[in-house]
């Protein structure tokens, strides 16, 4: 039987993993298919205090893992596909064959990204869609480049784009702006980036790989092509929770419900980073969260005697 389980290796879930094997509950940490989850999708972290000239994302994760195994957690590759939260003790099945025995859960599964489920979209996945710039933005050099959304996330995918496109048509479904200011002023100033407003993404073309999009102006309702090699959908995300539908509590969103601290409805189960929080999603308050998980946790296992 264990102490804690840790479902998920992102700043969250690390966190917890580094509190919890400091207090000396040895720890489990599932790190599921994508491990060290989002971070390791991005480039340069400049707001993540303790770092004055930024880490990359994978970097980041690498030390919090590394800090995580020096004080004793033990990791486990591979997905969690499905828990038992109705009695005590919990269940975690691991790839369907392993199922291990928990006093506590923590939930830091996540969030995933949102596509826009237009014609052509699934079909070219790989061969010109994407929805990370510094995975694949390599291919693209001296080629023009469609980033479909108006946030933060868009912003930096257009701005690193740049350093390989010949140039960044950003399409957006209004004509203002969700990103923050200081992403939105790197945005405008960046001469090889442009701007399409009020316009969605209605079919992605290419036969094999992508050749350009069909837009459609929303307040005119213009159709028009525009030629690209590659499209960045940088849409939002959603909460990965559908392993606990109908066990843990969540809202109309999905996002895991947490009151007093990071306690979710289910006693000993607790969710930390992007799985409850809709609303900061950021590396710092996911790593925080985790660290209220696990204390959160570590006085549950005392109660317990
Ligand atoms: P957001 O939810 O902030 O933005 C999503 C964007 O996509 C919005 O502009 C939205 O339009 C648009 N959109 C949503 N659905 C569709 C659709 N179906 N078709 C077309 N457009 C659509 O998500 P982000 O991933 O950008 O950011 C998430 C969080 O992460 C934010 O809190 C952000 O601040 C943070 N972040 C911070 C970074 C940093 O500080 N360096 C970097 C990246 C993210 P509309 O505006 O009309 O709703």
């Amino acid at each position: 039987m264990q102490n804690v389980v840790i479902i998920g290796s992102g700043p969250a879930g690390l966190t917890a993993a580094i509190y919890t094997a400091r207090a000396n509950l040895k720890p489990v940490l599932i790190q599921g298919a994508h491990a060290g989850g989002q971070l390791t999708l991005t480039t340069e972290v400049e707001n993540y205090p303790g770092f004055r000239h930024a880490i990359l994302g994978p970097d980041l994760i690498t030390e919090m893992r590394a800090q995580a195994e020096r004080f004793g957690t033990e990791f486990i590759a591979g997905d969690v596909t499905s828990v038992d939260l109705k009695t005590l003790p919990l269940h975690v099945t691991v790839e369907g064959e392993q199922t291990i025995d928990t006093k506590t859960l923590i939930i830091a599964t996540g969030a995933s990204a949102i596509w826009l489920g237009v014609p052509g979209e699934t079909v070219l996945m790989g061969h010109g869609v994407s929805s990370c710039a510094t995975c694949d933005g390599f291919f693209f050099r001296g080629q023009e480049l469609v980033v479909v959304g108006g946030g933060d996330t868009a912003m930096e995918e257009a701005n690193f784009l740049t350093r390989f496109a010949s140039k960044v048509s950003v399409v957006h479904r209004r004509d203002k702006l969700r990103a923050s200011k200081i992403m939105q002023d790197r945005a405008f100033k960046n001469e090889k980036i442009a701007f399409v407003w009020n316009s969605v993404v209605e079919e992605i073309l290419g036969k094999g790989v992508v050749t350009g999009v069909r837009l459609r102006n929303i307040v005119t309702g213009h159709i028009s092509e525009l030629k690209c090699a590659g499209v960045f959908v940088a849409i939002g995300h959603s909460p990965n929770t559908r392993l606990f539908e109908g066990q843990v509590e969540m809202d109309g969103r999905g996002y895991i419900v947490t009151k007093h601290g990071m306690a979710t409805n289910v006693p000993g189960v607790y969710a930390a980073g992007d799985v409850q929080d809709i609303h900061y999603r950021q590396a710092i308050t996911a790593a925080g969260s985790g660290c209220m998980a696990a204390m959160d946790a570590e006085r549950y296992l005392e109660g317990l005697g």
